[in-house]
């Protein structure tokens, strides 16, 4: 073992944003880290400064924190082994780059960009795999050391030995074996100075003391050259967990075309981080049980690398919706309070005074009907404003020729009641429709359509007692004047 301490590290290129591939694979780190009382690194691989894109480390390091995902090292939280910015660490890469040539483990190269065009090509033609044909390390040491003092343009590439075996002994796939012949004498160190990502990922795991490699497995591909490296190093491997592919419903590879894939636009849509963490937490990793239902702290006492499938993980945005849904539901409605009040500050509400004890009565009546919190304003704006509409559909079949004759009656009936409780408009409801030999529902319906516009909802009696006997009273005359006669609505 490298270390008695679990150490796992989240390892992105700032081109962006945080993919919500990523996001799992930071979950997955920081959870197996937690589980087993290690330490989660998060480390920023910049070395390629073509895709680096400005206010990326940023956007990546506030992202992870709104999901909770706090890191024991990384940019801001200094520790031991930083800097954790790789293009901060140019010399660090240099030197391993310079001792594995000194072990003739990697050699310079000074071909041009139009003789590898070339023999790629030729490749190509001949069926062959398109691969460095290590013309340069036939150069004299001389050669090199005159071409170098010349300060001609040049890479360093790795010394891959053909017909070898490299194995990859994976927790999740298993042993998945590589020959050496497909394996390209890959580039290390770039024209420009900087590092590839092979060597840069590889130097920094093992100064970082690295324990779990756990990434998606887009990267499996890489780790025999890693392994290579490794083993040229001398040094030893740490455990690697390759994560399941990300995929569409279709089963094709998750991808932007098909929906949202950054963190941040699941963030502006109203997802809660709760349940976007729940969510990508089963996007490979099952308990073994039923239990679908997780907060980020049960995840960190059950996740283990050995429940996490090597079949693709099918991202199923009902289910998402389905765990939003249940983490609202489960918040205290003080906590749900503080969310509606943000909500109604960015609406067009912002400008009205609703109290406390006003929006607690709407959360507990809305509370089993919504999947994310706009939707307290979305599916209920009767709470927030008086209808001026009304849905045409529901007043062609609840609106009837004696509906403004009843409507008129219960608004007499409401006037007397001193101080009323939901209990006292039911009951009265009920005695006037008894009084005028009707049914229940011919006051019912109409009154609901009155005072929401709307045919659906929680019970008009809570609706009514919410917006309390002055407001519903002028809502039901206002519904008087302005639905037509049901004669007269066409549907
Ligand atoms: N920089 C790589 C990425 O962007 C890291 C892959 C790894 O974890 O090794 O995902």
């Amino acid at each position: 073992m490298i270390s008695n301490i679990v150490r796992t590290r989240f390892a992105p290129s700032p081109t962006g944003y945080l993919h919500v591939g990523g996001l799992r694979t930071a979950l997955y780190n920081y959870l197996f880290a937690k589980r087993n009382n290690g330490k989660f690194i998060l480390r920023i691989e910049d070395t390629d400064r073509a895709r680096y894109v400005e206010g990326a480390i940023e956007n990546l390091i506030s992202t992870l924190k709104w999901a909770g995902l706090y890191f024991d090292e990384g940019p801001g939280v200094e520790g031991e082994f930083a800097p954790y910015l790789q293009s901060e660490r140019l010399n660090i890469y240099k030197e391993h780059a310079e001792h594995l040539i000194k072990e003739k483990k990697a050699y310079y190269c000074f071909c041009s960009q139009e003789r590898l065009n070339e023999l790629r090509e030729k490749q190509q033609k001949e069926g062959l795999q398109p691969k460095y044909d290590k013309h340069c390390l036939g150069l004299s040491k001389d050669e090199v050391e005159k071409k170098l003092a010349d300060n001609e343009r040049h890479v360093i590439r790795l010394n891959v030995q053909p017909g070898e075996n490299i194995i990859v002994d994976d927790v999740i796939r298993g042993r998945v074996e590589f020959n050496s012949d497909v394996v390209d004498d890959q580039v290390l160190i770039k024209s420009d100075g900087y590092p590839t990502y092979h060597l840069a990922n590889v130097v920094d795991d093992h100064l970082m003391k690295i324990t779990h490699v756990i990434r998606g497995e887009e990267w499996l591909s890489s780790t025999p050259k890693h392994i290579l490296l490794y083993d040229f190093f001398d040094w030893e491997k740490p455990v690697f967990a390759h994560l399941p592919l990300l995929l569409n419903p279709d089963r094709s590879k998750l991808s932007k075309r098909q929906g949202d894939v950054a963190v941040e636009d699941y963030r502006a849509k109203g997802y809660l981080k709760e349940a976007l963490i729940n969510f990508v937490a089963l996007l490979g990793w099952t308990a073994g049980d039923d239990k679908e239902f997780y907060y980020l702290n049960e995840l960190k006492e059950k996740f283990s690398l050995e429940r996490v499938n090597k079949a693709g993980a099918v991202f199923n945005v009902e289910k998402l919706n389905w765990l939003n849904a249940e983490h609202l539901r489960k918040k205290e409605n003080s906590e749900i309070l503080i969310l509606l009040k943000e909500e109604l500050s960015g609406s067009k509400y912002k400008n009205q005074n609703y109290t406390d004890e006003y929006l607690l009565k709407v959360i507990e009546a809305m509370k089993e009907r919504v999947i994310f919190v706009k939707d307290y304003l979305e599916k209920s704006p009767y709470f927030f404003e008086t209808p001026g509409e009304y849905d045409e559909s529901v007043a062609a079949k609840r609106w009837k020729d004696n509906s403004p004759e009843l409507m008129k009656k219960l608004v007499e009936k409401f006037q007397k009641l001193e101080n009323p409780v939901k209990e006292d408009y039911e009951n009265t409801l009920k005695e006037t429709a008894a009084e005028l030999e009707v049914e229940n529902g011919d006051l019912i319906h109409p009154l609901r359509l009155a005072v929401s516009g709307i045919g659906a909802g929680p019970g008009v009696f809570d609706i009514v007692d919410i917006l309390g006997k002055e407001e519903s009273i002028k809502r039901i005359n206002k519904a008087i004047e302005l639905i037509p006669q049901s004669s007269t609505i066409k549907s």
